[in-house]
């Protein structure tokens, strides 16, 4: 594989600020997708980049088993992020490892086995992870993968009254579906499946990797659905463009987590970004931003675009329009012919993860050309 999606001629970007990155002829691109959500504060923030470069220019790394002072303030930043009484904090380096991470603490801390995942989700690719993921095209080549997984339908409560028994170690499902084609769920799901897995004695995991940390209008989007799981896993945003990813646990779980570690588990470089960009995000209100721009952004966008797709859908700054001819030809025609980079999330869904700081009138100009390339 060469290069990124629009493939003929492929854009080699080597520069970017906040909402736009630059290729290597100069060209400025609006970056729609926030390079996979992975930078929520907007390519090359401040606060980010001199807290990495004061902390490299200190200590690049020390092995996790001695404290250092970086990320033990990361931790108490997470918690107090939090919702309800989740309060433990465990680090890794990518959200495919959270998750695997929720999945075995799940088993140890039930002496269960059995995961319940749902139709269409998304949970990442290494085997455990893979094994709770919908779509048999990340699947097939490598089964058999981790045994013992049931898929429910999204937003199917019958179903996952019926799917969680008294063998169940976890349930795992994203409050909104990303790489499924941005599917919410409806309150009444969560909070059923909230009720079930505490019934039975079982985690419930969210997978926040894509949801977390503002992108949804809050903090997390199992705020929105008054909902507290038993853990929260976070990646993609968590370090604004670095590698880290995070699983947040309720003490039951953190107690009896077994023996599961991670050599680089937040190192200081790591954590010295990843807490400059949690205290970003909560100190400058970073999510209520994402909520008004976001509902912004969708009313225009359902104005102009409406009758020319099928469904626009998403919660705050995490859009998915469905339309009616191939997403990929659509996003190659809004990079070519208008500097804007955005996501599929399957074949007939655009999808939008602009970094949380965008504007009204960067929101202005992506409804524009989305009007000129859909419309
Ligand atoms: C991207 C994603 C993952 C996997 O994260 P990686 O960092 O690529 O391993 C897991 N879950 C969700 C919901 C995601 O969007």
């Amino acid at each position: 594989m060469s290069g990124f999606i629009f493939s003929e001629k492929p854009i080699e970007l080597v520069e970017g600020d906040g909402s736009y990155v630059y290729d290597d002829n100069g060209t400025e691109y609006l970056d729609m997708g926030a390079s996979y959500a992975c930078v929520p504060l907007g390519h090359g923030h401040d606060a980010v980049q001199s807290a990495v470069a004061d902390q490299l220019s200190r200590l690049t790394y020390v092995q996790a088993s001695y404290p250092v002072e970086i990320r033990t303030k990361l931790y108490e930043r997470l918690a107090e992020t939090a919702p309800g009484d989740i309060g433990k904090v465990w680090l890794c380096n990518s959200g495919t490892e959270a998750n695997e991470a929720a999945l075995k603490f799940a088993r140890s801390a039930t002496g269960n086995s059995k995961i319940i995942a749902t139709m269409q989700g998304f949970h990442g690719r290494t085997m455990g992870s893979l094994a709770t993921t919908w779509k048999d095209k990340y699947k097939k080549p490598y089964e058999p993968l981790i045994g013992d997984v049931e898929f429910v339908p999204y937003n199917d409560p019958e179903a996952m009254r019926e799917a969680v028994d008294d063998e169940t170690a976890a349930v795992i499902v994203e409050p909104v579906q990303g790489e499924g084609g941005i599917n919410p769920a409806s309150k009444e799901f969560l909070q059923t499946t909230r009720v079930e897995t505490a019934t039975s004695g079982a985690a419930l995991i969210f997978d926040e990797v894509q949801t977390g940390m503002g992108r949804t209008g809050t903090l997390w989007a199992s705020e929105g659905a008054d909902v507290v799981p038993d853990m929260i896993t976070s990646a993609k945003g968590l370090g604004n463009g670095l590698p880290i990813g995070a699983t947040l646990c309720r003490d039951w779980i953190a107690e009896s987590y077994g023996s599961h570690a991670s050599t680089f588990s937040g190192g200081p470089v790591i954590s010295a970004a990843s807490h400059a960009t949690v205290s970003t995000i909560v100190d400058e209100e970073i999510p209520a931003h994402a909520a008004e721009v976001g509902d912004y952004l969708k009313q225009e966008l359902e104005a102009e675009l409406g009758d020319a797709t099928r469904e626009i859908r998403g919660e705050g700054l995490m859009i998915g329009i469905e339309v009616k001819r191939g997403a990929n030809r659509i996003l190659r025609d809004l990079a070519i012919d208008h500097q804007l980079l955005a996501l599929p999330a399957g074949r007939t869904v655009v999808r939008l993860l602009p970094p949380l700081t965008i504007t009204k009138s960067e929101a202005d100009e992506v409804v524009d050309a989305l009007a000129e390339v859909i419309g």
